[in-house]
């Protein structure tokens, strides 16, 4: 009697206790949100050097630690010197930037590649001088805290050269400009120097990026190969990439005509092996 009574109370228990794991099951609901629904936020001049803004994704609910973030870092812009407890992981989902740990060299980062930061590397990232960047940051937060911010990234640091990175060629000699023009037309190299590059493409009322957008647009649409070449280069610096010039000559065949785009392809394809 007293067996079938034990019996019977388990019984009891389990179906309970099943019933009420299915009802904590009903209760959980898949968490959607919407991209352009976000809030987009500023990113703080105490831990940031220039216009940044950051996009939270998700921060997931204790105790699990997890944590994504969206940045969008305007040319020149970067983090001030940080760690992170757990160690951080950046993927570049736009544009060219750079990463650089305490001690070693600066590196330039591009769309998809994937910086792992181990746990308390000191370390900063951020857009390149000349192009802005975005990238997914994503870590883990260990009793809530996923960084501890440093020192700003002095304007020095950050236009440190790049490794392999030869000085500017107006440092060991004549310049580009002065080379192709110097002899016939000395004048005009020296506004092509002074004006062109020296003032009107350091304006920053638009980026080196879009400046070079404009500026291949115009040549393509002239049909000018031989300027077309240089500015091709010049953009895949700026942090337009192949597949953007591509669609450009794409896009400007119903705006130009179809024969500047196609004489525009074959240069593209000249640029693209030799960059
Ligand atoms: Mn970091």
């Amino acid at each position: 009697m007293n067996l079938e009574r034990t019996h019977q109370m388990k019984l009891l228990l389990t179906t309970t206790l099943c019933l009420g794991l299915a009802n904590f099951a009903m209760a959980q609901e898949l968490a959607i949100s919407r991209a352009g629904e976000r809030p987009v936020t500023q990113a703080s001049a105490e831990n940031f050097t220039g216009k940044a803004e950051v996009e939270m994704l998700f921060l997931a609910e204790e105790p699990a630690r997890s944590y994504g973030g969206l940045v969008r870092f305007e040319a020149g812009a970067r983090t001030d010197w940080h760690t992170h407890p757990l160690g951080q992981t950046l993927i570049v989902t736009a544009g060219v930037g750079r990463v650089q740990m305490w001690g070693g060299p600066i590196q330039e980062i591009k769309v998809g590649d994937v910086v792992n930061i181990p746990p308390n590397v000191k370390h900063w990232h951020g857009a390149s001088p000349e192009a802005s960047m975005e990238h997914l940051a994503l870590g883990e937060r260990q009793n809530g805290k996923s960084v501890e911010w440093m020192e700003n990234v002095s304007d020095e640091q950050f236009h440190a050269s790049l490794p392999g990175e030869s000085e500017p060629e107006e440092e060991s000699g004549p310049s580009r400009a002065q080379q192709i023009l110097g002899g016939v037309a000395p004048k005009l190299a020296e506004l092509t120097d002074d004006v062109l590059y020296a003032d009107v493409w350091e304006r920053p009322e638009l980026s080196k990026r879009d400046r070079s957008l404009a500026t291949v647009s115009a040549l393509i649409a002239m049909n000018r190969p031989n300027q077309l070449r240089s500015h091709m280069a010049i953009a895949l610096r700026n942090g337009v990439t192949e597949e953007e010039l591509s669609e450009v000559i794409t896009h400007l065949a119903f705006y130009s005509g179809w024969p500047s785009s196609v004489d525009a392809v074959g240069v593209a394809k000249e640029v693209f092996k030799n960059e």
